[in-house]
């Protein structure tokens, strides 16, 4: 499998298949390929005669630099199960200064509120980042669709909605979580976890589960309040914040309405690893 490194280059094959009449899939990712990124990626080759895959831990939507820095990065092993495929895929590993040129900084983007929500009110700045970074990586890769997991369901929405407003002519698929045997979503976050962490983090998944269930009988403040105490009780894990909210707005909801969709959103801090996940309650 060739690595592309330069824009250029990627352009250019990217082109010539376009020029033949060829349909672009995209998948962008940070690397420490598991299970879910490679659903994603089956799902792109099944649906496009070429599938472009990025990898590039994108410096401008971390807000903790440790997590950058502690980010695994493993492109051999990235490489050899994208391989494994046996699909016409396209490797994009740039650096930073191939994307962003001299300056890496994130430009400021207005998503009609919906940055504004969890991972956007725990992130500082991160939703610019990931704005700054797509819209970079859809000028480069022009594809036809573009594949997002709905692990990052608030991420899933805010692309749906940079693709709108700036009118970047690709289509954006939403993706079902994957998940490990024990119920833990799979993140490449995960490879960080001691075997005992992980095994302890399926509690995630399982209160997610009870919470739905409850969702059908109680108020969303019954609810709250009872995964904030299954939390407390739990040693190894750290809730930072539990939200059940609108599954298009993504605002928070405080009574349930009939004629709305609702979504629970987690994240929790495992051994200095923050894990997010999330669930459909209907
Ligand atoms: P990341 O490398 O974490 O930035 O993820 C790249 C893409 O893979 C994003 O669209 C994620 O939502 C998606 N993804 C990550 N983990 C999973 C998972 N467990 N199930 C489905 N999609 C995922």
């Amino acid at each position: 499998m060739v690595v592309y490194t330069h824009k250029d280059v990627l352009r250019e094959s990217i082109r010539s298949e376009k020029d033949s009449g060829g349909c672009i899939g995209f998948v962008p990712t940070m690397g420490a390929l598991h299970e879910g990124h490679l659903s994603l990626v089956r799902k792109a080759l099944k649906e496009n005669d070429l599938v472009v895959v990025s990898i590039f831990v994108n410096p401008t939507q971390f807000d903790n630099q440790q997590d950058l820095e502690k980010y695994p990065r493993i492109h051999e092993a990235d490489k050899r199960l994208l391989e494994s495929l046996n699909g016409r895929i396209l490797l994009f590993i740039p650096e930073a200064s191939e994307l962003y040129g001299d300056k890496v900084e994130a430009k400021r983007y207005y998503f009609d509120g919906l940055e504004h929500q969890m991972e956007g009110a725990h992130r500082k700045g991160h939703f610019d980042g990931v704005g700054t970074v797509l819209s970079l990586f859809f000028t480069i890769v022009e594809a036809d669709r573009a594949y997002f997991g709905e692990k990052d369901y608030q991420q899933l929405q805010i692309v749906k909605k940079l693709t709108e407003k700036y009118s970047i002519p690709v289509k954006i698929i939403g993706c079902p979580i994957v998940r490990e045997d024990n119920g833990l979503a799979m993140s490449s976050r995960n490879k960080r976890l001691s075997p005992e962490a992980f095994e302890k983090a399926s509690f995630i998944y399982k209160t997610l589960s009870e919470a739905k269930q409850k969702f059908k009988s109680e108020s969303i403040t019954s609810l709250k309040e009872f995964v904030k105490e299954q939390f407390l009780q739990h040693d190894l894990l750290k809730l930072e914040y539990f939200e059940v909210a609108n599954e298009r707005t993504l605002v928070p909801a405080v009574y349930k309405r009939s004629d709305n969709r609702y979504r629970a959103f987690i994240a929790v801090h495992c051994e200095e690893v923050r894990l997010i996940d999330n669930i459909a309650l209907y």
